[in-house]
């Protein structure tokens, strides 16, 4: 499986990380995918309704207008990043949890310090494992 998105796609997302540490950000990727090649369209930020360093949650009815106003374009919510302030971006047990429910969707996961996105990681749920998807930085 494998994550295509735009460099200045990634540093947007970079940039709402850094902005928003100590707490995580979250957001969703909004694009299209066939045959485990999922692609990034567009970004779009979310507000942390928990506003929390170590979790992240954000409004089911937002969530569902960008689902939607995607739908409605032709496109697909193909995806969720969120930030891991001061850690590696791994799956944290409580992302494993809501990833039961949302692991279709591609799980794109920061790891930064207060200067510096650290590592960038890309994860779905199969099958109830946690399988690596790779990301593909493209022009
Ligand atoms: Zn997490």
């Amino acid at each position: 499986m494998k994550l295509k998105i735009k460099s200045s796609d990634i540093r947007k997302i970079d940039a709402h990380a850094l902005e928003t540490y100590p707490h995580e950000c979250v957001g969703l990727l909004i694009g299209t995918s066939e045959k485990g090649v999922f692609e990034v369209r567009e970004v779009v930020r979310a507000q942390n309704t928990l506003n929390s360093p170590v979790a992240f949650e954000a409004d089911p009815q937002f969530v569902y207008n960008v689902y939607k106003e995607a739908e409605n374009r032709g496109l697909q919510l193909i995806g969720i990043y969120h930030s891991h302030p001061n850690l590696h971006a791994y799956v944290s047990a409580r992302d494993a949890e809501f990833m039961k429910f949302w692991g279709h969707l591609v799980w794109l996961i920061l790891g930064l310090s207060q200067e510096k996105i650290i590592e960038r990681k890309a994860f779905m749920m199969r099958d109830g494992k946690i399988q690596d998807v790779e990301l593909e930085p493209v022009e």
